[in-house]
């Protein structure tokens, strides 16, 4: 029997291992030197924007919409197909949430739809590059400018994709990563936020630790109302290791890429009518690699198990938010982004991270075919 094959796992090597130790053993262990040092590297990855971490990507997501002064009262427009963080970020500060459908090609944001979603209330646009695949930069803010609206880019999966040859976080408004192990460069947990001015990164910075602003050697104020947010050194130890690799990584993950495409592109895997991503070698950063189950007797429960029988693990990103109960209740039905719904129910993510091999890759497409044959 062939080792199980996850869905994703995180690739640690031994520096970075032995890093952490250093952290661990120096004494000072919370937000501190290491912190500072991934911040300066994230800031020359973006162009030199100003940059803070934070301990979530969904605490990164939730500073930047107080930053961009979104409340209650404001409108936010956003994917129903994303991780439900990207929305409930936008509840907890008050403010409503406007899906919009999908493109089924793409499985982004459609673009057009929101366009045509904006109303009075309307102050940010939210799209998530979803499996790293970004959503069109021209056009988004194209469509921001003309409407004066605050960009928010969930960028949680797109660390290391591009947008014709500029990497994302190197333009546009405020850009949100994460850095949830199962992303393409981790800290355990944590995120990143890509900002305007060094204004915003001051504010940023007292949202993220009880609003505390220190002068000298005891001065001490509060002015604004934050939370408690701060990244560890340890965490940032983990982050600057693996940022080191990002390219390697991305690289990596592309030519698995590849190989799926040449191995889907078989006559009896057509034969079975997935639905495939975009072929896209040179934007993405293939987070994540996931096909679109065709809608037949096998459900896509009965799929994974069969998969996990024989060894592969497999998961959904994403079930359709607007179709969760607490949505629901806010108003929302089926039947509202069927293109989303679609998605939803039949979406599978197969193994994709940097230390799998090609042989990997063969065994997941032939066990695919074994179970949606039968
Ligand atoms: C992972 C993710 C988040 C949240 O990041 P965490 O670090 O898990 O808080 C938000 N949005 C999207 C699209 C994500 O994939």
């Amino acid at each position: 029997m062939l080792p199980f094959l996850p869905f994703t796992r995180p690739t640690l090597d031994e520096e970075t291992i032995a890093g952490v130790g250093d952290v661990l053993r120096s004494g000072w262990i919370t937000s501190g030197p290491m912190v500072r040092e991934l911040e300066a590297k994230l800031s020359a990855l973006f162009a030199g924007r100003p940059v803070r971490v934070f301990n979530s990507g969904t605490a990164t997501l939730e500073i930047a919409l107080r930053l961009a002064g979104i409340g209650p009262g404001d409108e936010v427009i956003t994917t129903p197909l994303s991780w439900v963080a990207t929305s409930n970020v936008i509840l907890t500060v008050g403010a409503r949430p406007v899906f919009v459908d999908i493109d089924p090609v793409t499985r982004n944001l459609d673009l057009d739809a929101a366009e045509a979603a904006i109303t009075s209330a309307t102050k940010a646009i939210m799209p998530v590059d979803l499996a790293g695949l970004p959503v069109d930069r021209d056009r988004l803010y194209q469509l921001a400018e003309k409407h004066r609206l605050r960009v928010i880019e969930d960028a949680a999966q797109s660390l290391g994709s591009s947008w014709n040859g500029r990497p994302i976080g190197t333009t546009g408004d405020l850009v949100s990563f994460s850095f949830h192990p199962n992303k393409n460069v981790t800290s355990i947990e944590g995120g990143c936020l890509v900002m305007t001015n060094e204004s915003e990164a001051k504010l940023a910075e007292q949202y993220r630790l009880q609003g505390v602003v220190r002068s000298g050697y005891d001065g001490m104020d509060v002015e604004v109302l934050g939370g408690k947010f701060n990244l560890t050194d340890v965490a940032a130890r983990v982050g600057i290791g693996q940022l080191a690799r990002l390219d390697e990584f991305t690289r990596l993950r592309r030519d698995l890429a590849r190989e799926y495409f040449q191995q889907l592109d078989r006559p009896e895997i057509h034969a079975l009518g997935l639905g495939l991503p975009v072929a896209d070698f040179t934007q993405s950063n293939w987070h994540m690699f996931q096909v679109i189950l065709p809608e037949i007797s096998i459900s896509r429960a009965e799929v994974m198990g069969k998969l996990h029988e024989l060894g592969i693990g497999t998961g959904v990103h994403y079930p359709a938010i607007h179709l969760f109960t607490l949505y629901r209740g806010l108003g929302w039905h089926m039947g509202d982004f069927p293109h989303a719904e679609h998605a939803g129910r039949n979406i599978l993510s197969l193994p994709l991270f940097p230390t799998m091999t090609a042989t990997d890759v063969r065994r997941v497409v032939d066990a695919l075919h074994n179970v949606l044959q039968a």
